[in-house]
């Protein structure tokens, strides 16, 4: 049945025998940088390609500062922390996401709320989170509180999906009208721009992933990346079990976390950075060939959103409804092509089928409807 298109997806991959959904290229520095690490003993958490990798990180992104991290789940919840969110608040974020942005939340004893998504970008909607707090918060001196629950609002999330920005600018103009920090959950998006401006660079903070499957990888990794300097030192301070730097002594002055980035991992994140820009342009162009192919067709391909410049992270297609995305699904696993669907939306799940949140029917629509298809750079 989709014999045509499994065939051309397999035409663009040739010397695989199975294709992978995203898999990381290894062909520049990695062994070197990753071999020099070994060769120094400097392997855990203190060594130069730490800093190094943070250094390259705000070029890439123009962010003045970055705190390199284990990874992005961890970035997030010290974010959230930075950001004073505390026990008992809410969260806003978007359904449709990978459940790290909810679990991050939930770890600072916080509760996520939902906002629907736009069905252009697939991030956070600006004009449903405008109307949902017009309709259902006050804010009093200098906070935002939800008007059924009572509880603070401390921090909203916006998600930029599969490498798209959202339309960042407007949210982070929104949440400071209604005095919301925002953290932009940037894990997706390295190398992304909105209106010129790297993801990641709008709120007061912005939240990187390296894992295995992302545009470039350390193995396992996450970074926070800020203007604000007060946060940056934070941010180390807390990521670094708070310790006071003394030659000798131990001595903490907060319950701080044990989330830096290995040196290790870090060499292996330099070599991987040098190549973003290859990997963007070569990502970009698959975009491209996906988008020519599926024209005219029953998938239609998701563009990169209006003034924006995505990595393309994954590439994703709607179908007409859940029956044809799961027999498209069937069968290009019984062909050896790692097709997926997108996550079950957050509000769906066990542990947060019951947290506040406001109507979500785009999110409904694109979660039945969407599949990703292989999107690694192609040698
Ligand atoms: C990958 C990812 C994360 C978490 O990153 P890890 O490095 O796997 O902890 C968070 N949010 C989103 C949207 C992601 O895709």
């Amino acid at each position: 049945m989709f014999e045509k298109e499994i065939n051309f997806i397999k035409s663009l991959f040739p010397d695989k025998k199975s294709i992978a959904l995203h898999e990381p290229v290894f062909k520049g520095n990695e062994k070197a940088y990753v071999a020099e690490t070994i060769d120094s003993t400097f392997v855990s958490s203190v060594g130069e390609f730490v800093t190094r990798f943070e250094s390259m990180l705000c070029e890439a992104t123009g962010a003045k500062y970055a705190v390199a991290t284990v990874n992005g789940t961890s970035a997030l919840h010290s974010a959230l922390l930075l950001s004073g969110v505390k026990n008992g608040d809410l969260v806003i974020t978007q359904s449709l996401t990978f459940v790290a942005t909810a679990n991050a939340i939930a770890y600072c004893g916080a509760e996520p709320l939902f906002i629907d998504i736009d069905e252009d970008a697939l991030g956070l909607s600006s004009s449903a989170l405008l109307i949902f707090l017009e309709e259902n918060t006050t804010t009093k001196d200098g906070q935002c509180f939800h008007n059924d629950s009572g509880r603070k609002i401390s921090a909203c999330v916006p998600m930029h999906t599969f490498g798209h920005p959202c339309r960042i600018d407007e949210i982070v103009n929104i949440c400071s009208e209604y005095f919301i920090p925002v953290i932009e959950d940037a894990a997706e998006a390295l190398g992304s721009f909105y209106k010129e401006k790297s993801a990641g660079t709008f709120g007061s903070m912005g939240v990187l992933s390296f894992n295995g499957n992302k545009i470039v990888t350390c193995g396992g990794g996450g970074a926070i990346i800020t203007d604000d300097e007060n946060i940056a030192v934070l941010a180390k301070h807390m990521t670094t079990t708070a310790k006071k730097p003394h030659k000798y002594e131990f001595f903490h002055d907060m319950t701080g976390f044990n989330y830096r980035m290995p040196n290790l991992n870090a060499a292996l994140g330099c070599a991987q950075l040098e190549k973003l820009s290859d990997f963007v342009l070569n990502k970009r162009q698959l975009a491209e060939i996906y988008m020519d192919f599926f024209k005219g067709s029953g998938f239609s391909f998701i563009r990169e959103p209006e003034n924006s410049r995505s990595n393309y992270w994954l590439c994703s297609v709607l179908v007409s409804d859940k029956n044809i995305r799961n027999a498209f699904l069937d069968f290009a696993h019984e062909s050896g092509v790692m097709v997926r669907p997108v996550w079950e939306p957050m509000h769906t799940l066990p542990m947060y089928g019951k947290c506040p949140r406001g109507n979500l029917p785009i999110t409904e629509k694109i979660a039945a409807r969407l599949i990703n298809l292989p999107s690694g750079v192609r040698l």
